[in-house]
């Protein structure tokens, strides 16, 4: 006996360490929160019903068996209200049905509680657990939790029976976790096994199994409910259509595009053919396309649309499922954003030519648009290193308008400029692909040569002297005549570009010394030569 009171005792703590884990998880689903319930009153039956033993006929005893009855009569309604709830997992007992399963076991209990008055619950003679000599009224509270015990079986049942393939087998398993303890009880009720219950024992396994079934369940059900969840949220458009591309299904956002697409369309849009909800879908595998539907108002929506076909097991095509994403802000950010990189790539080749520009500004001559002096010091240190590197002749000359400050006296400075640019443009007409001619101050210019030995150089000089000599210049309505003088100097090894231009300008002032309108080259720089 002290170990049934044990076994009791044990009951009681494993239902009341499900019924608060239980509580504490109930808003994984609502069927746990209903187990954590049902548990309670497990644990109170099994409680009590360890309890008797000991103090069966004590003083407690009555106390006791109101215990044990608000355990026992709670445990029907628990199980239906937990039939319901793992059935249908948005259900939540109604304040109604709540109050009408509890009529019976407060009935039971109270009759329980005033038996010794009225002695029309519990037999005369017989125990509280003899079902010898049980009255009408116990044998009606024993028909009423058959009753109710036997539908929630039979939902479940029916669960198991017609649910989804994925959770048949949780309700299967609950359906036989449930078995043992209502085996039990038949077998105590209809006197097979006396003297003692051990239902709430069983049952308190059933609660252990249930807990761990339903814990794990919820958790393949929240893949399913997520994934719904997902698909009413989503802003993308989610139809799925059967092989007739008739609608099957489709989401709030699909719904939405479309009346902003046609705002007439009818309520209920499942069964209607895609094409009068979005035309031009091309249903064919893989298809994926960005398409400009106008809407009503004329603002235009971009919808980027793919369609993919529905399989059933086999692999057969039972339908296609249209995915269409509103890219029309993507779009319109896209456009502005290629706009304002045009406009930017305008901007920057703008930017380069005036760049471009004002480095050569930097490096030309306004008046006569030569190059400048920058630009000739720079000219002429690269081709002396490359003359150098290439062992290949390299010559300057130094050119000097031969009294050129007269021309400025007799006709004026504006007649003067106009015989530089003259000058400068003979010059330029002389020189060849490569050659730098630069205003090197004044009236002063220096031509550099790349390839061009002293001789040769000489005798172009030579050539343009006659040339210039022959020249007439229009200036400020007169006609002018001008000659020039000018130095060659060679590269010779050791010589550096100042060097180069020291010695061209020494051979310019020898000309002038010598006369004027002459051509001298520097010695070292191959045979002098004298004109004019
Ligand atoms: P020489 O034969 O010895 O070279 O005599 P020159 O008169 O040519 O030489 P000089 O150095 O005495 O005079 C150079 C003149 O060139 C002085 C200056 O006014 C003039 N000149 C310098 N730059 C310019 C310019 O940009 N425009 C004009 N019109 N004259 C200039
Ligand atoms: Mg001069
Ligand atoms: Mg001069």
């Amino acid at each position: 006996m002290q170990s049934l009171a044990l076994l009791f005792a044990l009951s009681a703590l494993v239902a009341t360490v499900v019924a608060v884990t239980a509580w504490r998880r109930r808003r994984v689903t609502s069927a746990v929160g209903t187990l954590a319930a049902v548990s309670a009153a497990i644990a109170v039956w099994s409680l009590a019903s360890g309890l008797l033993i000991p103090f069966g006929d004590g003083a407690l005893s009555r106390a006791l068996v109101i215990l044990l009855f608000l355990g026992i009569t709670a445990v029907p309604p628990g199980f239906l209200c937990l039939s319901r709830a793992l059935t249908d997992r948005g259900w939540r007992l109604p304040r109604r049905t709540a109050l009408l399963l509890a009529v019976e076991p407060l009935l039971v209990t109270a009759l329980v509680a005033t038996d010794p008055w009225h002695r029309s619950f519990f037999p005369p003679a017989g125990g509280v657990l003899d079902p010898s000599g049980y009255t009408p009224l116990a044998w009606a509270h024993i028909a009423y939790s058959y009753v109710l015990l036997t539908i929630a079986t039979a939902r479940v049942f029916r669960a198991w029976v017609r649910g989804p393939r994925g959770q048949r087998v949780l309700y299967g398993l609950t359906l036989l976790a449930a078995v043992p303890p209502t085996v039990g009880n038949i077998l105590n009720v209809t006197g097979t096994v006396q003297g003692v219950d051990l239902s709430p024992v069983g049952f308190c396994v059933t609660m252990v199994v249930s807990y761990w079934l339903f814990v794990r369940r919820s958790l393949h059900e929240l893949v399913p409910v997520a994934r719904q969840n997902v698909v009413d949220m989503i802003d993308d458009m989610i139809v799925t259509l059967d092989r007739s591309s008739r609608i099957l299904d489709l989401n709030p956002a699909a719904d939405r595009m479309v009346r902003r697409l046609m705002p007439d369309l009818p309520a209920r849009l499942a069964g209607r053919a895609m094409s009068e909800v979005l035309c031009d879908v091309t249903l064919t595998e893989g298809t994926d396309t960005d398409r400009i539907y106008a809407d009503y108002r004329g603002s235009g929506l971009d919808l980027n649309v793919r369609v993919s076909p529905l399989r059933d097991d086999r692999g057969d095509r039972v339908g296609w499922a249209v995915v269409a994403r509103d890219i029309t802000a993507l779009n319109r950010h896209r456009r502005a954003l290629e706009q304002a990189n045009a406009r930017l790539s305008e901007q920057l080749r703008t930017i380069e030519a005036l760049r471009a520009d004002l480095a050569e500004q930097a490096v030309r001559d306004t008046l006569t648009g030569l190059h400048n002096r920058r630009h000739l010091m720079d000219a002429l240190c690269k081709g002396v290193q490359r003359a150098e590197e290439e062992c290949s002749p390299l010559s300057v000359a130094v050119l000097d308008i031969d009294h050129f400050k007269q021309v400025n006296d007799r006709h004026g400075h504006r007649a003067g400029d106009r015989v530089l640019v003259r000058f400068a443009e003979l010059l330029t007409a002389e020189a060849r692909s490569g050659e730098v001619v630069a205003r090197y101050g004044g009236e002063e210019f220096v031509v550099l040569l790349p390839g061009v030995t002293g001789e040769h150089a000489s005798a172009r000089l030579e050539e343009l002297r006659r040339k210039v000599a022959a020249d007439c210049i229009r200036a400020d309505g007169h006609l002018l005549s001008i000659t020039f003088s000018a130095g060659v100097a060679a590269l010779t090894s050791g010589r550096s570009a100042d060097d180069l231009l020291h010695i061209a300008d020494q051979a310019l002032y020898a000309a002038k010394r010598a006369g004027r309108n002459r051509i001298e080259q520097a010695a070292g720089s191959g045979p002098s030569t004298a004109a004019a």
